[in-house]
């Protein structure tokens, strides 16, 4: 038997319907803060993940799908969405018109050991947010994704801290070489690796988050500078206004090496999964690829991640059964009830028919199974008269209904 790869898993019956609701609930609240919808390739250079996200990060470093196709190029299975939407901004010259909002959703792919919210094919929604360096920009954003998952019924908390620019960060990852250097043999080989090349990382390691070094660590806070501190201190006071309740964790510094100023997190209230959702603004990140400077902020949430938490805490989507069940009695009621149920089908109604050919036992089973909210029975008197049988499938009561009423009938009960 060939089974599905490590770290993959398949989507059908109540999980797709799961996942479709959620993503569409994303696109919903993007549309109403007026975000277009943009899809770029699964597959990208490999150079634009490695410029783009950096060499120093562990999506680059060890969590990439890479590989040559058959012209030799190199390709990388995109592990996040960020870069690409950059990609495009620069190669379509997007950045004409600032603002301008999108939002994305599709499959990532990272090469971790899979685990509980933790996949190798993941799911990401997310959106960009260019041409605005203005604190209310990441409110917006912010805003956005709580409202999101107000909306979906997950209760969590915004986490929010701020690197400044590459001034602050240049003075920041000196203080903390000095701070972790005499010690770093306490630490992870991961954690020995980053203390030169990415300090700032050491603190987001999952290892060594206990280690008493990590509290005693500096906090990026006394490096702002004045108008960094001002900046900040802005965004705070627009999510109080807008009732988002958010704290201020000084460790958290985001994975990726793009971000500057604002950096955020979505978090259940336990914080059993990790994060549901990160996000942060990457004003360099355009330049860096060689385009023209663009401020932008941006988020992904894990669709994975939030449909586990969901199932968790049983939060149900809304009930997407069928509506109807046309049921014919004999063979010669076929083409009848086939178009009886297209026509309902295009009505905007979800209908089912029997594909089998089936006993009317078995057709009950099915109905059984399928649980329509109606079932329409098609026998020879129908077909005749014209009055159908409506059977209402929770109460088991059957009415009589003229077809040329049968609308009507579904419009105001269905
Ligand atoms: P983590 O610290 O959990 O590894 P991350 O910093 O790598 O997360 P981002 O790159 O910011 O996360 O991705 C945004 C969101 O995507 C995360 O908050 C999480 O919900 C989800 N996510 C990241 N990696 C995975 C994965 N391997 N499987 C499922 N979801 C993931
Ligand atoms: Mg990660």
């Amino acid at each position: 038997m060939i089974q599905r790869p490590k770290g993959t898993y398949d989507v059908y019956g109540s999980l797709a319907k799961k996942q479709d609701y959620v993503k569409r609930m994303f696109g919903a609240v993007c549309e109403s803060y007026n975000f277009g919808y943009i899809e770029t390739p699964i597959f990208e250079r490999s150079e634009l993940f490695h410029r783009g996200v950096g060499e120093t990060t562990d999506i680059v470093t060890k969590e990439t799908y890479d590989f040559q196709d058959k012209g030799g190029r190199d390709i990388t299975l995109r592990p996040e969405g960020t870069a690409s939407v950059a990609r495009c901004v620069i190669e379509d010259k997007l950045y004409t018109e600032l603002p301008r909002k999108f939002y994305y959703i599709g499959q990532m792919f990272r090469y971790e050991r899979p685990q509980k919210g933790r996949y190798r094919e993941l799911r990401q929604m997310g959106v960009e947010l260019y041409g605005s360096s203005e604190p209310i920009a990441d409110a917006e954003v912010i805003s956005l994704g709580k409202n999101f998952l107000d909306e979906l019924g997950i209760e969590t908390k915004v986490i929010i801290n701020y690197l400044g620019g590459v001034e602050t960060r240049k003075k920041y990852r000196e203080a903390l070489i000095k701070h972790f250097e005499a010690n770093i043999d306490e630490f992870c080989e991961d954690c020995k690796e980053r203390l030169y090349k990415n300090p700032l990382r050491i603190l987001d390691c999952k290892v060594d988050n206990n280690n008493s070094l990590m509290e005693s660590a500096p906090s990026i806070l006394d490096y702002l500078s004045e108008e960094e501190s001002e900046n900040f201190v802005k965004i705070q006071e627009y999510l109080r206004y807008l009732n988002i309740d958010f704290e201020v964790d000084t460790r958290l510094v985001r994975g990726l090496d793009y971000y500057n100023n604002i950096v955020f997190e979505f978090k259940t209230l336990d914080d059993e999964f990790g994060s549901v959702g990160a996000g942060g603004r990457y004003d360099g990140l355009t330049a860096s690829l060689d385009g023209p400077s663009v401020p932008s902020v941006g988020f992904a949430f894990g669709l994975d991640r939030l449909v586990d938490v969901m199932n968790r805490d049983n939060i149900e989507v809304e009930n997407s059964n069928i509506d109807l069940y046309i049921m014919n009695v004999t063979e010669n009621e076929l083409m009848y009830s086939y178009n009886l149920a297209q026509d309902l089908r295009m009505c905007g109604f979800k209908v089912d028919i029997d594909l089998l050919n089936k006993s009317m036992k078995a057709k009950f089973k099915e109905v059984d199974r399928l649980n329509p909210k109606y079932i329409i029975i098609i026998g020879e008197e129908e077909v005749k008269t014209g009055v159908l049988t409506v059977k209402d499938n929770l109460t088991k009561e059957e009415q009589k209904i003229e077809s040329t009423e049968l609308l009507d009938f579904l419009n105001v009960n269905l």
